[in-house]
């Protein structure tokens, strides 16, 4: 009998007593997302976008990365420029290239540390596409469940290609990571309509974008490089690096229509002027 005991008690142990001593934070109530600054991009042409000098506002291209903290689950959207391990133990900003000129000033993995989280906590990844600027710290999130569209996972891991702006080594661990192929239909995250991400491929072959349905802020769309200029959407200019133009064109016309019937903001992710307008991490947007 007490042997008996003695055994369910430590059964009881083995499922519930051995708990980190860190853990994520409680699930919020409600939808959020966090902004977080995963760097700056300088000296690109303006040429590269179709645009001569002049015809575009912005000077510099930023690189946020995004937190979306659902009841059910986290989602992490895009990872940076430059890897966190990059930084050297002082800490000071890193720099790196030399056509475009990259500046990090912190490691994402402090950023995420400061709302509670570390990568292996989070339960999706997603890339809106597999361009270096948007992948630098994926390997960290190798443990998270990837969410990607058949044909850029295809072009990711296929024979290399050229004239790719990728860095296969940065994502090199997404290999092995569980991934559930999603798309071309919208896939709704966590089931309840409110995280979707939807196919808009062209700048890629599998380029995504994601649809919150926040319940203060309202209904906001991040854009990935669907555009990189607020100047793209009124000139339908494309850049001269597209996987396929055509694809582009369409994606965006689908994209605009749906924001117009769903009332939804529009994020450019490199566009300083919406970047310098938002609250970073720690606040957020609910
Ligand atoms: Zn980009």
């Amino acid at each position: 009998m007490f042997f008996m005991k003695k055994r369910f008690l430590a059964i009881l142990l083995a499922i519930g007593g051995c708990a980190p001593a860190q853990t994520a934070p409680k699930p919020p109530k409600s939808l959020r997302i966090y902004v977080f600054d995963c760097g700056v991009i300088k000296g690109l042409s303006p040429a590269l976008f179709n645009f001569k000098e002049g015809e575009v506002k912005a000077t510099e291209f930023v690189v946020p990365c995004y937190l979306i903290v659902h009841p059910k689950g986290t989602l992490m959207w895009d990872t940076g420029t430059i890897p966190d391990s990059a930084f050297k133990s002082d800490g000071a900003p890193v720099t790196q290239g030399t056509n475009a000129i990259m500046t990090v000033t912190r490691p994402l993995k402090a950023q995420l540390a400061e709302v509670g989280y570390k990568p292996s906590e989070i339960t999706y990844l997603a890339l809106s596409h597999y361009h270096s600027d948007h992948t630098a710290n994926a390997n960290d999130f190798a443990g998270s469940t990837w969410l990607v569209q058949q044909p850029e996972r295809d072009y990711m891991f296929g024979p290399p290609q050229q004239g790719a702006i990728i860095n296969t080594a940065s994502f090199s661990a997404l290999k092995n990571a569980k991934t559930k192929i999603i798309g071309p239909a919208d896939y709704d995250v966590f089931g309840d309509g409110k995280v979707i991400i939807k196919f808009a491929p062209g700048h890629t072959p599998g380029h995504q974008v994601l649809f919150l349905k926040l319940a203060k802020f309202g209904p906001l769309l991040v854009a990935g490089d669907l555009y990189h200029y607020p100047e793209e959407r009124a000139s339908g200019n494309i850049p001269t690096f597209e996987y396929n133009a055509d694809q582009s064109r369409a994606s965006r016309a689908a994209i605009e229509a749906f924001l117009k019937q769903a009332k939804a903001q529009l994020w450019i992710e490199h566009d300083a002027a919406t970047f310098a307008a938002l609250k970073k991490a720690p606040a957020f947007y609910e």
